[in-house]
């Protein structure tokens, strides 16, 4: 993990390292928007969901699972966020946001109306909705 370079996640500090398996790193986040923000990421520089294997997968959930478990209790959050932006950074990630009891809830910020437009969302059809599903299913 320690390269030589300006990746963020190869040189965090130990102190912010929550826990590790030989795949995954979990670590509080340095810019942090919220108490009980943590990532969990792989190891290696895959950038994207759809570069991990099924063995990095499976590692990464079962260490997200454990953790978010733990600290979900632990701060009493109602439950966790989870978003996989990736567009800085060279390790799929995955940010744990906790929604405490007295937040408001995001979803309707984000899915409905008022939510994702503009440079990132965009109303899709029922057809287009229907075209991608049925192409999905076939595909798989
Ligand atoms: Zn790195």
């Amino acid at each position: 993990m320690k390269e030589q370079n300006d990746c963020i996640f190869c040189n965090f500090e130990d102190r912010y390292v929550i826990a590790q398996t030989d795949l995954s790193l979990a670590t509080y986040f340095p810019r942090a928007i919220k108490k009980g923000h943590f990532v969990v990421a792989v190891k290696e520089h895959l950038p994207t969901f759809t570069d991990l294997n099924e063995e990095q997968i499976k590692d990464l959930s079962a260490l997200a699972l454990k953790l978010a478990k733990i600290a979900q209790n632990l701060i009493g959050a109602e439950k966790y966020y989870l978003a996989a932006i990736g567009d800085l950074d060279r390790h799929f990630h995955i940010h744990f946001l906790p929604k405490m009891p007295t937040d408001t809830p995001m979803g309707k910020h984000i899915m409905l109306e008022s939510g994702w437009k503009g440079e990132v969302g965009e109303s899709v059809s029922e057809d287009d909705v229907m075209q991608f599903i049925q192409s999905l299913r076939k595909a798989c």
